[in-house]
């Protein structure tokens, strides 16, 4: 069956020949009902409808006319671990929409039944996770920082069994892309080196069109050295804002830096450089401050399995400026946190000692910068406010000083200064408890929860009154929220 009003669909573009793929329709769920849905993403995408013409659709169980769904294999490192066959095992690309930028968008629908790749599992993603996902989607964007998209959740009554009985959801994600650094591996691991040839190809020529004016010698060492500097900033900016991503396995590494796969994930309450967010990780491997070397080693698996396509010598060089970049990427955020626009070489003293300063206090990260936002020397009412974030007077009024002392060479007007930091130190990142609660309403059916959470996290720089409570820590009962692997 397809569905007849929904002009603009096509089949998503084959990056991967149809070996690699296997060509296969969402299964159907009862009764599906949407829990979630993001209007400026489907504004973006030509569907200014009434979602719930959608619903059929965004379940899969009525596919628009035209559309070739399938899901696509690849492989990885898991904890470390050479994994040579993982796959999309939920997750089912139906078609693509164009964006207002004329770029397709695939649109994939996650946890829409089993696939060649389901193995063990069921095919199926839980409410509580796809809400987890469709919200850290949204607060990333809101961040400005690259991730695949989120336009919607549907959900069934349909039971599915983890550590307890709960309810199927599909969430409908959204990228130009979903080809990871394992889908290389993979095909590396085959021995299909003309398929990684003919991949890197489709992928530099949409997605780094850029590079086509380079001679064809030069192409696959520019876009590999391209991708290695993606990664490092995308790790600098989760760094910068507090983010644990908690499984970053090679398989969960997008080609073109975007964030993908959001499971165990958290941001920072109290700022706590060691923190292990996926309950699953035991060694911490993937440990808050670890994610720069895991990026790094990353990118040399990926080089690996684009050699000899990318010369050892072009590989070496890309993954040398790995660490100048990221370094440069993560200053220059740190600096937009703390507001200075000149450059002085004691800044990276300055900073550390910042975070020092809020790991010995406990202080919570997002709210201490919010207050040194707003901190000046003759205010009175602004210390009090930092103060009550960092409650140790006397190391913070020594910072301060020197604070001031660096601020004296800014050209920048104070309240030219406070106003870009307010821009650039959320209010309203997704705490681990404020997922939770939204998870609570849609369990209870109050499902206008969930995007009311999504739309504070559109626009998480600005003041919103109403939802003060959402920019504190965690309340007593979600102290102790441990996430794990269990989606
Ligand atoms: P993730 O940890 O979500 O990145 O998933 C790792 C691998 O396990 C991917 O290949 C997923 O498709 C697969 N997977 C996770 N959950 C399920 C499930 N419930 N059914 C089938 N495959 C799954
Ligand atoms: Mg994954």
């Amino acid at each position: 069956m397809t569905s007849p009003a929904l002009p603009g669909w096509s089949a998503a573009a084959a990056d991967l020949p149809a070996r690699f793929l296997d060509r296969r329709r969402p299964t159907p769920v009862p009764d599906p009902y949407l829990v979630a849905w993001n209007p400026l993403m489907a504004a973006d995408l030509g569907l200014g409808v009434d979602p719930g013409d959608l619903v059929a659709t965004l379940s899969g169980n009525l596919l628009p006319p035209g559309v070739a769904p399938h899901a696509a294999g690849y492989a990885g490192h898991q904890f470390g671990t050479w994994v040579p066959e993982l796959g999309d095992g939920r997750a089912i690309t139906i078609g693509a929409l164009p964006g207002r930028d004329h770029v397709l968008r695939e649109i994939q629908l996650k946890g829409s039944g089993m696939t060649r790749w389901s193995r063990m599992g069921d095919g199926r993603a839980v409410l509580r996770s796809t809400i987890r996902e469709y919200l850290a989607s949204a607060a990333m964007a809101g961040l400005g920082i690259p991730t695949t998209g989120a336009l919607a959740i549907t959900g069934s009554d349909l039971p599915v069994y983890r550590e307890r009985t709960e309810t199927a959801a599909i969430l409908t994600r959204v990228s130009p892309t979903f080809i990871r650094f394992g889908t290389f591996q993979w095909l590396a691991s085959l021995g299909e080196r003309e398929a990684v040839r003919q991949l890197a190809d489709t992928v530099i020529e949409r997605f780094f069109p850029a590079l086509l004016a380079l001679p064809v010698d030069e192409r696959h060492g520019a876009w590999y050295a391209e991708v290695v500097a993606r990664t490092a900033r995308l790790m600098a900016a989760w760094i910068a804002v507090g983010f644990a991503h908690g499984v970053m396995n090679t398989d969960n590494f997008s080609i073109i830096g975007e964030t993908i796969d959001y499971g165990p994930f958290g941001w920072m309450d109290h700022y706590q450089p060691g923190l292990v967010c996926n309950h699953s990780d035991w060694q911490g491997r993937y440990a808050f401050d670890q994610q720069p070397m895991v990026g790094l080693w990353n990118c040399s698996r990926l080089g690996e399995a684009l050699y000899p396509l990318v010369s050892e010598p072009a590989a070496v060089a890309a993954l040398e400026r790995y660490h100048p970049t990221y370094e440069a990427e993560v200053i220059r955020r740190m600096r937009d946190k703390l507001g200075l626009i000149t450059v002085d070489g004691t800044d990276a003293d300055l900073i550390s000692d910042f975070l020092d300063l809020m790991q010995a206090t406990g202080a919570d990260y997002h709210r201490s910068f919010r207050a040194l936002s707003r901190w000046d020397a003759d205010l009175a009412a602004s210390r009090e406010a930092l103060i009550a974030a960092i409650p140790d007077g006397g190391r913070l009024d020594a910072w301060l000083a020197r604070y001031a002392a660096r601020l004296a060479n800014e050209p920048r007007p104070a309240a030219q200064r406070h106003a870009a930091m307010l821009g650039s130190n959320p209010k309203y990142v997704l705490r681990n408890w404020v997922a939770q609660d939204a998870i609570g309403n849609a369990e209870t059916r109050n499902f206008a929860a969930v995007d009311a959470v999504r739309a504070l996290l559109d626009d998480p720089f600005r003041e919103h009154p109403a939802f003060e409570r959402f920019a504190a820590g965690p309340p007593a009962w979600a102290r102790e929220i441990v996430v794990s692997c269990s989606s």
